[in-house]
């Protein structure tokens, strides 16, 4: 199958990203969300990018004009999915809602379509189970900011099929995405190791073994992350890293991924990392400051 047409269901921080690599893909790209104002700030956010990326010489008037003539909002679901090859759902992580989302699109897309879900989280084969048709249903988890970051990471469920993984990756390698393929598991393949990271920085921190910054440092020079695993754990938000080693240490049954006690208490503090001004780090100046964790 060639990719015609492409819908994506949400127009937040994920969907808006994901429906203007598309257009630039080429594709008659729908970008659906279920409220107005949210469809238009998705729109408003892509046309930035792309005049931003004209005012640093990165696009060209011309690519603007072409890809945003294949992006069109559209303010209902039927319209938005009724002619697409292929949907990317990225409405907010509430398995309800996703569960809802998959029921409808399973009546109003076209029979052939493969159904992809951003979920970051949710067990894929949930939300397949939805559906009647499981096996066209795949993870396809982009990262954030979408335009910039390479990797989509594709999870198959146990009835996910072949072809299906094809679309998904072909799909992605037109956005210009480098894809892996992984299991569906909880954490996926990414989370699961960067939580895991974290979370050992931050014993390592309560533990005393090194000040933040040096614990950073170990891992940019020494191992070239491009970012320590404690800034990372800040700009992702320490309420989001939580409740993922949460959700794992309940899926594995494990406590090795019970979240740390100084995590706990950062988030129950409100210290939730760069988006609350503090963290593990002060980012008052906007730039990760060591702070006292008392
Ligand atoms: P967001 O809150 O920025 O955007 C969600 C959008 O969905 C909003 O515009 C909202 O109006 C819309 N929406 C709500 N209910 C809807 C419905 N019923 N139908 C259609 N649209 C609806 O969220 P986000 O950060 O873009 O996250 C979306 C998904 O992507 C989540 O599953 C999240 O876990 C996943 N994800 C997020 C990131 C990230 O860094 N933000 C990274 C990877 C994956």
């Amino acid at each position: 199958m060639t990719i015609q047409c492409v819908a994506v269901v949400g127009a937040g921080t994920m969907g808006a990203g994901i429906a203007q690599v598309c257009a630039q893909a080429g594709w008659q790209t729908n970008l659906y969300d279920a409220f107005p104002e949210g469809l238009e700030r998705g729109m408003e956010r892509i046309a930035a990018f792309w005049e931003k990326g004209i005012a640093r010489g990165k696009t060209t008037p011309e690519q603007r004009d072409a890809w945003s003539a294949n992006l069109t909002a559209v303010g209902d679901l039927a319209a938005a999915v009724g002619q697409a090859d292929l949907v990317i759902e990225a409405v907010p992580e509430i398995p309800d809602l996703k569960h809802s989302i998959f029921a409808q699109l399973d009546e109003l897309a076209p029979a052939h379509a493969v159904l992809g879900t951003n979920t970051s989280s949710l067990c894929i084969a949930d939300i397949a189970a939805a559906t009647s048709r499981p096996e066209q249903v795949i993870g396809m988890h982009f990262f954030n900011p979408v335009p910039i970051m390479k990797l989509l990471e594709l999870v198959r469920h146990d009835q996910t099929a072949e072809g299906t993984i094809a679309i998904a990756q072909a799909a992605g390698e037109a956005m210009g995405k480098t894809t892996i393929l992984v299991k569906d598991v909880p954490g996926f393949a990414t989370s699961r190791l960067g939580v895991v990271l974290g979370n050992e920085a931050i014993r390592m921190l309560a533990d005393g073994v090194a000040s933040a910054k040096d614990i950073d440092t170990a891992m940019v020079l020494g191992y070239k992350h491009p970012m320590g695993p404690l800034a990372l754990t800040d700009l992702v938000g320490l309420d989001v890293r939580r409740d993922i080693l949460r959700n794992l240490q309940r899926s594995f049954n494990d406590d090795a991924y019970a979240p740390h006690p100084l995590l706990e208490r950062l988030v129950a503090e409100g210290r939730l990392g760069k988006k609350s001004g503090k963290g593990i780090y002060d980012w008052s100046s906007g730039q990760p400051e060591e702070t006292s964790l008392d």
